[in-house]
């Protein structure tokens, strides 16, 4: 038994350094990553499902790796995190999606607003609040059109100093929804503190949403959205992906949809077709 247990050991043992071998590499490219910039942004409309009309759309991180193809930033965004690069990955995306909406602005979409999803360890930064004044000044982009996603997490509501740097981007112009609203400890108590805009709906909440009219997830959907309005929270349903989903939340008063159902991320080019449309 205890050979055995030897064994499995060693095995292990094995296993965690081939899985850190891997992760250093991967630590390696993701800096030349940086460096190259090998990164581009797809983006996904927010559509009103009320006049059906694009309000704005979320600006979604890939990696485009040289040899590797696109990479989805649920692979690299948690590693970005623990090394520290996401403060510079998520200047980039900032600075390129302030550009790309400014653009958008100049040729006639006027009122899309951006929306950028920042990691809550961006807001451990001290200058933070001044890098992005200063990108919203470099790209001359109206800060009523830059929206901040921010996940929810336990540690965050404990850490005045990260509300602060909240308080200042908002009084600066900017918006602030909470993403994933819902699957988090501290959603209410988050609601309380922080100066919040909007709510997003996690996707987990509506895909059962239309499927069955009172399953807890539908009964679930319908009190953030409750709670949203009463509170006078703009609410946006995220990864809508059936017209029954879309007919509940319209008849449900949900103000803001986005989901493979309405429309894709796609990159800027592709988007424009869209907005065409
Ligand atoms: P998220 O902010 O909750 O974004 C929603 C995710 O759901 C996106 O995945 C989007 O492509 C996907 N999605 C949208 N509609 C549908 C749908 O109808 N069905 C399904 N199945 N999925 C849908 P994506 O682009 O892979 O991003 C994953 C996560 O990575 C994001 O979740 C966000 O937390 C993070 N992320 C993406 N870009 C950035 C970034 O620039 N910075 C940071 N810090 N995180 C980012
Ligand atoms: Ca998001
Ligand atoms: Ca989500
Ligand atoms: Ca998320």
């Amino acid at each position: 038994v205890k050979e055995n247990g030897k064994d499995n050991y060693s095995i292990y043992e094995g296993y965690m350094i081939e899985k850190s071998a891997n992760i250093m590499e991967l630590e390696l490219e993701l800096r030349k990553a940086v460096e190259n910039q090998e990164f581009i942004l797809y983006y996904q409309p927010k559509i009103d499902l009320n006049t059906e009309e694009i309000v704005g759309c979320e600006a979604l991180i890939r990696w485009d790796h040289p040899r590797r193809g696109i990479i989805s930033p649920e692979k690299f965004i948690p590693l970005a995190e623990e090394t520290g690069l996401i403060n510079q990955i998520g200047e980039w995306v900032l600075r390129e999606a302030c550009k790309q909406n400014k653009k958008w602005h100049d040729t006639g979409w006027s009122d899309i607003q951006m929306a950028v999803n920042m990691s809550v360890s961006q807001l451990k930064q001290s200058n933070i609040v001044t890098t992005i004044e200063s990108l919203l000044i470099e790209t001359q982009l109206d800060p009523r059109f830059l929206e901040i996603e921010i996940t929810e997490s336990i540690s965050m509501v404990t850490e005045e100093e990260k509300i602060k740097q909240l308080f200042d981007l908002k009084e600066f112009g900017i918006s602030l929804a909470i993403d994933d609203f819902g699957t988090g400890y501290s959603s209410l108590k988050y609601l309380n503190k922080l100066p919040v805009d909007t709510l997003k709906i996690d996707k987990y909440f509506i895909d059962e949403v239309g499927m069955s009219t009172y399953s807890t997830s539908s009964l679930m959907v319908n009190a953030i959205i409750s709670l949203a309005k009463s509170l006078n929270l703009k609410v946006v349903a995220e990864g809508i992906e059936t017209q029954e989903q879309m007919k509940y939340l319209k008849k449900h008063q949900c103000d803001i949809g986005q989901g493979y159902f309405l429309c894709k991320p796609l990159p800027a080019d592709e988007l424009e077709k869209f907005f065409k449309r």
